[in-house]
C-alpha cells in the first residue's frame, strides 16, 4: 500500500537516524547505492556524488549500481565516481547497508528489490512527494530541488568537505532537476548550493555541455522526425491544451541510435507556447512504452501519472504503458480535466 504523500522535510529524527547509521558501519561494512531504473542526471548524480563522499569518510567496500543493462548514458560518461559502479547482477548479494536514490517507490528499483528485502538496514534518499518511504531511514524532501540537495545536507553533518569529485555530480544532479536553474524549484537556497560547488574550481560550462548541449548527429535527425509528427490538441486539459509525440525502437534503430537520446526530446516538445500539457511517449520495448508528462502549472501531471501507474512530481511525471501510442494518449486526455489544479478528482 502506498503512504500518503510527504509534505515536510526529514526531521531531526530523520536525520540524527541516517546519520547514526553511517557512523555506526563497521570497517568492513558492504554497502550498496541503488538509483532508479533508466537513470537521469539527478539519480547517477545523487549516488556518485555521496558515494564519493562516503569513500572520503573511509567506506571501502563500497558499489552502486541501477536495474536494467549496465549502461550510462552517454551524456553522463564524464562524471567522477564512475568506477563505483558495477552490474546489478554483480551488485552484494545481502549489503549491510542500501542507500536508494531518487527512487519514489520500490517499483524504480526493479530487480534490485530484493537487495533491499536482504540488507541489513534501507535508507532512502529523495525529494518526490510521492515517496512510499520504503526505507528503515528516510530522508524525503519534497521541497528539495534535487535528491542532491539531501545527499549535499547529509554529507555536510557527516563532515565530508566538498572536493571537485563530488561538486561535479552533485552539480549535474542540480542542473538536470531545475533545468538549468530555470524551474520553479530554483530557489536561493539552490544558488547557494551551486556556488558551494562551483568554488570546489569545477567547470559549469564543459559540465553542461557535455551533459545537455552533446548529442549525435543522428539524434538530431530522429529529433527532426520526431517532432515532426507531433500533434497539438488545444481543447485537451479543460482548454489548457495538450502537445504530444512519440519515438518508437525503429526510428531509433533507423538513425543508429540508443534509446537515452530521447529524454531530452520532451525539451523540445514542452515549449509548445498553445499547450500547458506536453507529452512523449518513448518506445522501450515492443509492448513497453516509457512516458514523460510535464506541465506549464495548470495541471498537476502527477495526477496522472499516478493514475496510470507511474509518478512524478506536479509539473515533471511519468509512468510504463503499453498499447498502441494512440491507446496510451487516450488514456492520459482521459484523466487531464481531473489533473487540471483546482478541479476536484474523484
Ligand atoms: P522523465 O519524464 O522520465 O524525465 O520523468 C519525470 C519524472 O517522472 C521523474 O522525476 C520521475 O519522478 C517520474 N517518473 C518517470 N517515469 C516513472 C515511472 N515509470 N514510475 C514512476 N515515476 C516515474
Ligand atoms: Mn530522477
Ligand atoms: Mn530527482
Amino acid at each position: 500500500m502506498e503512504a500518503g504523500p510527504v509534505d515536510s522535510g526529514p526531521t531531526d529524527g530523520d536525520w540524527a537516524a541516517a546519520e547514526a547509521l553511517l557512523r555506526g558501519l563497521s570497517s568492513d561494512a558492504r554497502v550498496l547505492l541503488i538509483c532508479h531504473v533508466n537513470p537521469d542526471g539527478d539519480a547517477l548524480g545523487s549516488m556518485l556524488g555521496f558515494g564519493l563522499g562516503l569513500r572520503r569518510l573511509g567506506v571501502r567496500r563500497l558499489q552502486a549500481t541501477f536495474p536494467g543493462p549496465p549502461e550510462v548514458p552517454e551524456p553522463f560518461r564524464g562524471l567522477p565516481g564512475l568506477d563505483l559502479l558495477v552490474p546489478a547482477a554483480e551488485a552484494y548479494p545481502a549489503p549491510d547497508l542500501v542507500i536508494c536514490f531518487d527512487a519514489a517507490s520500490e517499483s524504480r528499483l526493479g530487480d534490485l528489490v530484493d537487495r533491499l528485502e536482504r540488507a541489513g538496514a534501507a535508507l532512502v534518499l529523495d525529494h518526490h512527494a510521492s515517496n512510499t518511504r520504503f526505507g528503515g531511514v528516510n530522508l524525503v524532501d519534497p521541497r528539495a530541488a534535487a535528491t542532491s540537495v539531501v545527499a549535499e545536507q547529509l554529507l555536510t553533518r557527516l563532515g565530508v568537505p566538498l572536493d571537485a569529485g563530488i561538486a561535479e555530480c552533485l552539480y549535474v544532479a542540480l542542473t538536470t532537476d531545475t533545468g538549468s536553474f530555470r524551474f520553479e524549484a530554483t530557489t536561493p537556497a539552490v544558488h547557494e548550493m551551486a556556488a558551494r560547488l562551483l568554488a570546489t574550481g569545477i567547470r559549469p560550462g564543459d559540465i553542461s555541455r557535455r551533459v545537455f548541449d552533446t548529442r549525435p548527429f543522428g539524434a538530431v535527425r530522429l529529433f527532426g522526425e520526431a517532432l515532426g509528427r507531433a500533434r497539438l490538441e488545444p481543447a485537451a486539459a479543460g482548454g489548457r491544451g495538450l502537445v504530444w509525440t512519440w519515438a518508437g525502437l525503429d526510428d531509433l534503430a533507423r538513425h543508429g541510435q540508443r534509446p537515452y537520446v530521447l529524454e531530452a526530446l520532451i525539451d523540445s516538445v514542452r515549449c509548445t507556447a498553445e499547450a500547458d500539457v506536453s507529452c512523449v511517449v518513448k518506445q522501450t520495448a515492443p509492448d513497453e512504452w516509457a512516458v514523460s508528462l510535464r506541465s506549464k502549472g495548470a495541471v498537476d501531471v502527477s495526477r496522472v501519472a499516478v493514475a496510470l501507474g507511474g509518478g512524478g512530481h506536479r509539473f515533471a511525471a511519468g509512468f510504463t504503458g503499453h498499447g498502441t501510442v494512440d491507446e496510451i494518449v487516450d488514456r492520459i486526455r482521459a484523466h487531464l480535466d481531473g489533473a487540471v489544479i483546482g478541479s476536484v478528482t474523484g
